[in-house]
């Protein structure tokens, strides 16, 4: 039988990041300042990121070297392992061959260290002391906290209110980290004040969270922001995750016909697929890559592409995305990492151009998929890493019908130890399925910004 897993060596790391902007057939829409509706430049972001991340955000330079100190760092993890999932292949009785890369073998649990480490790095050099941010279901918070211990950097962290109560260990684990949470709305910020003057009982929203961590580290001398998603510098800092694979799928002398990754704010799916876009773009390979996302939060699939801001409340600058509107608050549903109102843009643009797919699910069947991959391949996913294994799963299904030997590779974002409730609620068949309701469409549109 073939190999199940593929080790790189560690002198095999990558040691750039790949930024697929130089590769774009079309150049990104500008980021527009959210007053005046003008483009902005790099000074215009100072305030909230270390100029090292900011002159990313807006490089075209193809790769970017990862600093000497970030590649110590990745090595506690990183190279992570990429499987072949013959268990799963023999359950679905497809001829697909099915392969994942596991970035749940992080201190986090996720790929969010791949940028946290990488961003909180840069604002040291920076001599910036404080982080503020903010976390949906407290991914990106743990990653941050984790990261901002090993630099001896402070985390503040909004943490969406509801999922503050109901992730109970997430909270723990950041502060385990020395991070500090605060439940968001709260009274600590303008932003946080306005929203629970108009709903005192509101459960939060990630964009209420984000409208609360940049006026924090806008209006404190010793603080920035960061972001676990969405921006460019972040989807790069996790290509690193594709660049391995490529090496990996070599030594197993194969090479993908779909590529797949879920997609919240797009940073995980950016990170598996941007190096095999370029494959597609530069070298012809005629790769399908698809973007999974949640049915009750599909911005990709049926949000609108116009400008938007990134927050609830309108303080960050505007950029050009699929959006399902700022004042958007998804249904409640488990894979709480994937209820954003909007998609990277660089992703966003991939879409607009026809040069990748998207498709989206509501949660029983993700949570099937992850529970047959749990008992065949043995690794519990998090909630928001099942949506790729649903699509795989339809992919080698789909082969299987066709009778057609295809590669299927899928990035398996996170484990899901601290998402343990959720598969309670699936197994005792207590979980609801949300489609997102047509009349939201035109209620989003409506609320655009006009530019
Ligand atoms: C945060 C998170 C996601 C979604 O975020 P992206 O930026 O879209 O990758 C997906 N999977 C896991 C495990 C996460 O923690």
């Amino acid at each position: 039988m073939d190999q199940t897993k593929y080790l790189l060596s560690e002198s095999d790391m990558p040691r750039q990041w790949y930024n697929i902007v130089a590769d774009l057939p079309v150049p990104p829409a500008p980021v527009l300042h959210p007053g005046t509706g003008q483009p902005i430049g790099p000074a215009d972001l100072a305030p909230l990121f270390p100029m090292a991340l900011i002159l990313q955000e807006v490089s075209s330079d193809r790769y970017i070297p990862i600093p000497e100190e970030v590649l110590a760092i990745y090595r506690l993890w990183r190279p992570t392992p990429l499987f072949r999932a013959h268990a799963l292949e023999r359950a679905l009785e497809t001829p697909a061959k099915i392969f994942y890369k596991y970035e749940g073998v992080s201190p986090a649990g996720s790929h969010k260290p791949n940028t946290a480490v990488a961003q909180v790095y840069y604002n040291k050099q920076e001599g910036v002391k404080r982080i503020a941010t903010e976390t949906g279901a407290g991914q990106w918070g743990s990653a941050l906290a984790f990261a901002c211990s090993l630099f001896g950097l402070e985390a503040k962290i909004y943490m969406v209110k509801a999922s503050y109560y109901q992730k109970p260990y997430r909270r723990s684990l950041m502060e385990v980290w020395g991070g500090s949470v605060t439940p968001s709305p709260s009274t600590e910020t303008n932003a946080g004040r306005s929203v629970l003057a108009q709903d005192p009982d509101s459960p939060g929203s990630l964009g209420i969270a984000i409208s609360e961590a940049v006026e924090d580290a806008a209006s404190r001398e010793d603080t920035k922001y960061s972001l676990g998603s969405v921006l460019n510098h972040v989807l790069m800092h996790q290509t690193i995750i594709g660049e391995e694979a490529l090496k990996q799928l070599e030594m197993a002398d194969a090479y993908p016909d779909v590529v797949i990754g879920c997609a919240g704010g797009g940073s995980n799916f950016a990170g598996i697929a941007f190096p095999f876009v370029r494959e597609k773009l530069t070298a012809g390979k005629p790769t399908r890559i698809i973007a999974v996302e949640p049915a009750a939060a599909p911005s990709l699939t049926r949000g609108t592409y116009a400008y938007d801001f990134g927050d609830t409340v309108g303080m960050t600058p505007l950029v050009k995305m699929h959006t399902l509107g700022h004042q958007f608050v998804p249904d409640p549903i488990h894979a709480g990492g994937l209820r954003y109102h909007g998609m990277a843009p660089l992703v966003s643009l991939l879409y607009e151009q026809g040069i990748i797919e998207a498709r989206a699910y509501t949660q029983n069947p993700c949570f099937a998929a992850a529970v047959q991959f749990a008992r065949t391949e043995g690794i519990v996913p998090a909630p928001e890493s099942s949506h790729a294994i649903r699509a795989a799963i339809d992919e080698a299904l789909a082969a299987k019908e066709a009778g057609e030997r295809r590669t299927i590779l899928f990035n398996l974002s996170g484990h899901g130890h601290f998402d343990l409730a959720a598969y309670d609620a699936y197994l005792g068949g207590k979980l609801e399925d949300f489609d997102y309701p047509p009349e939201r469409v035109a209620a989003a549109l409506a609320g655009l910004p006009k530019v």
